[in-house]
């Protein structure tokens, strides 16, 4: 069991609260918008979604 983790880059603007708020480093920036480059790590825990204030974020239970 894990999580996907979909950043929704048209709505993205960089802020990287999601970057400093995940506990595992879920997330990197690349060309100013946030990436899930290490999805597997992550545990659930919701905290980027409360931050991202553009709503850029999906986790979905896999
Ligand atoms: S918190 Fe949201 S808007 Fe900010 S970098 Fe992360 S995904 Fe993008
Ligand atoms: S749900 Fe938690 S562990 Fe998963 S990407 Fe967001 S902050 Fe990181």
């Amino acid at each position: 069991m894990g999580y996907e983790v979909v950043v929704d880059a048209e709505k993205c603007e960089g802020c990287e609260e999601c970057i400093e708020v995940c506990p595992v480093d879920v997330y990197e920036m690349e060309d100013d918008k946030s990436v899930p480059v290490n999805a597997e790590e992550c545990l659930g825990c919701e905290s980027c979604i409360e931050v991202c204030e553009q709503d850029a974020i999906t986790i979905t239970e896999i």
